[in-house]
């Protein structure tokens, strides 16, 4: 039998931070199919790469993007988050259309693989255009169609992203959908748990953002004597899969309402950037299951998850007082751990999982010694230290070049056509 691909002699690094030395690993279609150690036999391969001093460990996930929003970038800056949602990016979105997204979410995408990205979860509009942009570049994604109750079309929208679910769902290996509730505050009254109950009949689960800010929270309490994440609970978001963006004000109250299909993806650079609190995950977060995400582009800036786990730990340090909390494998789990809300087979450097892989030089100047490889990775590498991105047993990245073949001037083009076409109106309320 001849393999597709040999990683020989390896250091891996695995889901938990745990590291075996001297394996080789075997790829065929797609697929981790042998671990051996390195003295044992060695089968042939039609490809091979001699790892020596390389760590291999699962692609990194990005639980939580607007990836469209890539055009954006820098358009917002040092502004009050309701200048930022209700001033800027909603009235400029409003008259986004599906180029601008396909554009976007390709430029999205070669930065994530450049950055290590495997498999991302997005939330926006046109998404039948971000389902094309995955499958034109070769990443994995679980996308979710942006709905807002608030919208004058709300029948309408949802009927198109049920069409759009049933058109997609299972049609491609590499995508998989599921409903975009934008927020509790933004599908008031019965929409929410209309959603929900779309989203259990077509057997997808939710993305939803939850608990932002304080003032989400005390609007919620003021107005139906409940936090959104009670919300949410009423109308049944818990007993379906559930990856909840942000819930940085997640209350006492709420936690109950949580379970294993809960998974909440936090983004630091934004609550940062935007000053919206630096509480309650922080303070919780032994008791909650955490991931990282990296927001848009528009308000973080980067579609980085190390950047966001790194200011993740250093933050939770600051704040809690202690520097021994948010320790490596802590970190390093969030950033891995999030294949787990996902549905492709992936996450693990094991046999019969999918071969969505990096491989690091962490011998470089910005890296070396590595006297603790995940201390290495979490506070001193960037994308320079990732020279292969391999999703499906394929090379995303390839000796430090991103694969990705896609027209650069698409992007920068549509990002100064969206700005000259100016603002439009919105009927949503941040
Ligand atoms: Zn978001």
């Amino acid at each position: 039998m001849v393999y597709d691909l040999l990683l020989k002699n390896t250091c891996i690094i695995d889901e938990e931070g745990n590291i075996s030395k001297d394996k080789n690993i075997y790829i065929r279609n797609g697929i981790i199919e042998k671990i051996i150690d390195e003295q044992i036999e060695i089968y042939p391969a039609r490809e091979q790469i001699n790892c020596g001093e390389l760590f291999v460990t699962p692609g990194l996930v990005n639980l939580h993007t607007h990836s469209p929003m890539t055009v954006f970038r820098g358009l917002a800056e040092d502004v009050h988050i309701e200048d930022w949602f209700n001033r800027i990016i909603w009235p400029y979105e409003s008259r986004m259309n599906e180029e601008d997204v396909y554009a976007g979410t390709v430029g999205a995408i070669e930065e994530m693989v450049n950055n290590g990205v495997t498999v991302f979860a997005d939330h926006y509009m046109f998404a039948d255009r971000i389902c094309d942009a995955v499958i034109d570049t070769g990443i994995k994604a679980d996308i979710a169609p942006t709905l807002f109750g608030v919208s004058d079309d709300f029948e309408q929208n949802l009927k198109e992203v049920s069409q759009l679910i049933l058109k997609r769902q299972g049609s491609h290996k590499r995508v998989c959908l599921r409903m975009g509730p934008h927020s509790p505050y933004t599908c008031p009254g019965k929409t929410l748990k209309v959603i929900i109950d779309r989203a259990k009949s077509l057997e997808v689960g939710i993305h939803i953002h939850v608990s932002e800010t304080h003032e989400q929270v005390e609007e919620s309490l003021s107005q139906y004597l409940k936090t959104p994440f009670q919300l949410l609970e009423e109308a049944g978001g818990f007993q379906i899969p559930c990856i909840l963006a942000h819930g940085l004000w997640i209350m006492d109250e709420d936690r109950k309402h949580l379970n294993n299909n809960s998974y909440l993806a936090v983004s630091p650079k934004t609550y940062m950037k935007l000053s919206i609190g630096t509480v309650h995950i922080w303070d919780r977060s032994h008791e909650l299951q955490l991931f990282t995400g990296t927001d848009g582009a528009a308000s973080s800036n980067t579609l980085n998850p190390l950047g966001q786990a790194r200011v993740f730990a250093l933050m939770g340090k600051m704040i809690t007082g202690a520097s021994t909390n948010f320790y490596l494998q802590f970190i390093w789990k969030m950033l891995i751990k999030g294949h787990e809300a996902l549905s492709f087979n992936s996450g693990k450097v094991k046999e019969g999982y999918s071969a969505d892989l990096l491989i690091w030089d962490l011998t470089r100047c910005n890296t070396a010694p590595v006297h603790n490889p995940l201390a290495a990775l979490i506070y001193s590498a960037d994308s320079n230290n990732i020279l292969h991105n391999i999703i499906d047993g394929k090379f995303l990245k390839k000796d430090g070049k991103v694969q990705i073949k896609s027209d650069s001037s698409l992007l920068l083009n549509r990002s100064k056509d969206i700005v000259s076409r100016g603002k439009g109106e919105t009927n949503l309320n941040f």
